[in-house]
């Protein structure tokens, strides 16, 4: 199965949710009814809405906050459970679904372990983590076990939005959040959250200690290659006497693969071809929080060459995630 001009379509930020977690979360994971029942669906309802859009291969991945919902004690054993049951789904339909690893966060060397466990036992394609850990962001140095581990694996992980830390809610956002509550998700403070993620990592010097890590963002970039130019002239130029300057273009685009999730915007796409070049483009949908169909329609009129499109629907993943 293709789209109506006979490209295979593999998606890569595609979203479900596993009862464990959403248990543990007090059965509100997801968000609305609609969401949660596309979300909780690893066969009809999915295979029948991929079918209709043209997307042939979804590479799942648990919606926020996945095994990060757990505590230190029990996050590495409840993510072997969610993961061995995610394997269980892609078994099912092997030509259909690939996986991404939830991580337990919590535990930085478990959740090492337990991606070593999902990559060369499983066939997992890398992992996902999602926004802030106990506070934290994920460029800390005490999650760098994950990403040793990562490079040693020579798998991506892609690091998906969570909500803002309390304290922001607090200080930025909280007087329009009940009549606008986007303004604390994709609307505004995802993407907020998770390029300051971006930046973070740069600066972190991760980059340095593993050379060869891949990191995944999503939302085409969030909003990173659009301030690109400003972002390395500013740390180039304006660091402190005895500071290495930062360059921020090279690291960002050495290291960072960006998707399409929800954001199908042909300014947007042509502005990250020209700050990143397309061969670090993959088309993702965000699934179910955004319908298929807009995303593999858009991807059939980007104005931009057939090559380009193919690498962005399908080459672009198959390279960096050895499907
Ligand atoms: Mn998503």
């Amino acid at each position: 199965m293709t789209t109506s001009n006979g490209i295979q379509v593999i998606a890569i930020e595609e979203h479900y949710l596993d009862p464990v977690v959403d248990e543990k979360v007090g059965g509100k994971a997801g968000g609305g009814p609609h969401i949660r029942e596309r979300l909780a669906d690893l066969s009809d309802v999915r295979l029948k809405e991929m079918d209709a859009a043209g997307i042939d291969i979804q590479v799942l991945s648990h919606c926020p906050p996945g095994a990060q919902a757990f505590g230190p004690e029990d996050a590495a054993e409840q993510a072997r459970g969610i993961n061995d049951r995610l394997n269980e789904t892609v078994r099912t339909k092997p030509d259909r679904f690939a996986a991404f690893a939830t991580m337990p966060t919590q535990d930085p060397a478990g959740a090492a372990d337990e991606l070593e466990r999902c990559v060369e036992k499983l066939g997992f394609k890398g992992a996902m983590v999602h926004g802030l850990t106990q506070g934290l962001f994920i460029d800390d140095q005490r999650f760098w076990p994950i990403f040793e581990r990562a490079q040693a694996l020579d798998v991506p992980i892609y690091v998906h939005p969570g909500p803002p830390h309390p304290g922001v809610i607090d200080l930025y956002y909280k007087d329009y959040a009940e009549k606008y509550p986007a303004i604390l998700s994709a609307g505004w403070g995802f993407t907020v959250e998770t390029a300051t993620t971006g930046l973070r990592l740069v600066l972190s010097g991760v980059f340095d200690k593993y050379p060869a890590l891949k990191i995944i963002i999503g939302h085409l970039g969030e909003g990173l290659p659009f301030l690109m130019w400003r972002i390395n002239h500013t740390f180039m130029h304006f660091t402190p006497p005895g500071i290495d300057p930062v360059p921020f273009r090279d690291i960002f685009c050495e290291h960072f693969y960006i998707t399409t999730s929800g954001n199908f915007s042909n300014p947007a796409l042509l502005c990250c071809v020209q700050e990143m070049g397309v061969d670090r483009i993959l088309f993702s949908v965000d699934w179910p929080y955004i319908e298929n169909s807009p995303g593999t329609t858009w991807m059939e009129n980007v104005p931009l060459s057939q090559e380009d499109r193919v690498k962005m629907l399908n080459g672009n993943a198959k390279r960096l995630l050895k499907m």
